[in-house]
């Protein structure tokens, strides 16, 4: 399946990466027992169901089903064709793969988006070159001195500067092979009436925008002279879109994860000074409100979102709907305020870091705290219609809350601010959580027993069937369970997706190779018949298993499998010598039932 790519080289760059940690990098994994577990990232769930395997290194849903190695993850997770899966891990291994075989695949991206692609890397290498080694550059660089980068934090973000030519990076791209219009499409240059390009961001300090992968797919550019508009981003284009774009989601996710909490900004900007700061777990969106897409994206990596926007009237707006939309999918939401109406950026630049920490970070407010101090600026509270207007708004808040703990207390706050007897709120809250359909069941403690389903499942099936799973199961473990199988029954399977597993198995180990389910699929093309095999491999067997065991299974198979076809076979046969009136053949035919049958039965 991996076309022109040696096998070798496949499993190279599959057992040179930790399937934990790779996907650990999108989801946040609980280790229980021997399996990690997590929420599904491809289907909407509250309970881990999505579990992965480092034995194995497999990962398989109950919930959904979906399964597979650490390749099949990457191709669903990012929508990559198995080649571009290959690429990325190869390049996180640090493992070289020869020229010939980035060839792109027929999955791959367009030739023209690829083009795109390229030319942003080559260019935020051109552009931060120039601003540390260019005469022009040096105006920019001092610019960005003057405003607290250090050379360190220059490096790290790739900054950059366009210098103030038309052409040199129209030439520049022309001889990389570009086409200009394909250029103006990803929004490097741009072009007139008359035909004639230029460079889009010139006489601009370049900041890169980075996808998740680490790849730039856009710039910021910021004039550091007279030039109008002051601030000019890439437009959108096929590689970048405003609303999904995280700023620095790919450099911040480790520290994210470590600390089980990110820190949302507004601004790339702000990003880049608490970095420095060191404070390492902080996204920004794009000039844009918070979308659901971006939100996903962080609530699958932590439960705790910090929104830390401007001081200001703009930014309190936007912070009330982002909190709204982050709380409204499940995460723990706080929301930290600048004093002042200041800019976080502002603020570390003038206070430092372990300040910015200690009074804006730490001092962050619940989410319900936060929208009663913004509800309260609209209303005078000395007012009897504004304070009843606006504790019906507050109760609508809480009744949103998950816990019941949390509703008590912040219930309590309000009963203590306003005089006001504690049952009658909790009364209301009741009554707008009933008509809200809000359920009442707590999402705590959300680890909890995820093989249940799927043993209820089995527990319906067949005897047989069950049978074959098992035993399937044990043969993915022991290729000498497998030979004594193919020996028996060989592929005498009754469901048919297990004929092709163990079609593939038999021809798997013939080969000579060990137990590997994670090498073993990749051998499956049927996506449905792959995940099956995930999830027989991930199906808890014991450690030892008897020979009384394996052969109690095969009769089974063997049995429902006569049932199927020897006996069918039998009676049609039986049929059809009744109604050729060859009374000889029919009783031989129905001794021969009667044995089977006998036979059976002794199974
Ligand atoms: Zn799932």
């Amino acid at each position: 399946m991996a076309g022109h790519i040696p096998d070798e080289k496949v499993d190279e760059i599959r057992t040179s990466s930790d399937i934990v940690e790779v996907i650990g990098d999108y989801i946040d994994l609980k280790k229980q027992g021997r399996n990690y577990f997590g929420l599904c990232p491809f289907h909407g769930e509250n309970t881990p169901s999505f579990s992965v395997s480092q034995d194995k290194q497999i990962f398989h849903c109950f919930g959904c089903g979906k399964g597979g190695n650490v390749y099949t993850f990457l191709m669903e997770m990012e929508g990559f064709s198995f080649v571009q899966a290959l690429k990325q891990l190869a390049e996180q291994s640090g493992i070289e793969l020869p020229e010939q075989m980035t060839d792109e695949g027929p999955a791959e991206r367009s030739q023209e988006s690829q083009s795109m692609l390229e030319a942003h890397q080559w260019l935020t290498k051109l552009y931060h070159h120039l601003l540390k080694n260019s005469k022009e550059g040096q105006e920019a660089y001092q610019y960005l001195v003057d405003r607290g980068f250090t050379d360190e934090t220059i490096q790290k973000y790739q900054i950059g500067f366009s210098p103030n030519s038309k052409d040199f990076v129209v030439t520049f791209l022309e001889k990389k092979g570009y086409h200009p219009q394909t250029m103006v499409k990803a929004g490097l240059l741009s072009t007139n009436d008359h035909g004639d390009y230029a460079d889009r961001f010139r006489g601009r300090v370049i900041f890169p925008l980075r996808n998740h992968l680490g790849k730039t797919v856009a710039f910021a550019g910021r004039s550091i002279g007279e030039q109008e508009p002051k601030y000019l981003n890439s437009p959108e284009t096929e590689l970048f879109h405003k609303g999904r774009l995280l700023y620095n989601f790919d450099l911040a996710r480790s520290a994210i994860r470590k600390e089980k909490s990110v820190l949302l900004f507004e601004g790339f900007g702000d990003v880049i000074t608490a970095d420095q700061a060191g404070i390492h777990n902080a996204v920004a969106t794009m000039g844009t409100a918070l979308s659901s897409s971006q939100a996903n994206l962080l609530k699958r990596y932590v439960e705790q979102v910090i929104i830390c926007y401007d001081g200001d009237r703009a930014g309190i707006e936007a912070a009330v709907k982002a909190a709204k939309l982050v709380k409204s999918i499940g995460c723990q939401t706080y929301v930290a305020r600048v004093p002042d109406g200041l800019d976080p950026d502002d603020f570390i630049q003038k206070n430092g870091g372990e300040r910015f920490r200690r009074e804006i970070i730490d001092t962050s407010d619940t989410y319900i705290s936060f929208m009663m101090s913004y509800l309260r600026r609209d209303y005078n509270l000395q007012l009897e219609g504004d304070r009843i207007t606006y504790i019906e708004k507050v109760l609508q808040e809480i009744a949103v809350l998950d816990r019941a703990v949390e509703r008590e207390h912040y219930l309590n706050e309000l009963a203590a601010e306003f005089k006001m007897a504690l049952d009658t709120l909790k009364e209301e809250v009741q009554r707008i959580r009933g008509k809200s359909g809000v359920k009442d069941n707590e999402t705590r403690n959300r680890y909890t027993n995820h093989t249940r389903k799927s043993s209820v499942q089995n527990k319906l099936l067949p005897a047989f069937h069950n049978a074959e799973r098992k035993l399937i199961a044990y043969m993915l473990k022991d290729p000498y369970i497998a030979d004594k199988v193919q020996e028996e029954i060989g592929g005498a399977f009754n469901i048919e997706d297990h004929q092709v597993i163990v079609t593939h198995l038999y021809a798997y180990y013939e080969d000579g190779n060990e137990s590997d389910i994670s090498q073993f699929v990749e051998l499956i093309e049927d996506p449905a018949v792959k995940s099956l095999a995930i999830e027989l491999a991930m199906a808890p067997i014991s450690e030892e298993v008897s020979d009384q065991e394996i052969n109690d299974y095969i009769s089974w198979i063997r049995a429902e499998y006569w049932d199927l076809t020897d006996i069918k076979n039998l009676e049609a046969e039986l049929k059809k010598a009744e109604q050729q009136k060859d009374p000889i053949k029919a009783a031989e035919i129905a001794m021969d039932l009667i044995k089977r049958k006998k036979e059976l039965k002794n199974n």
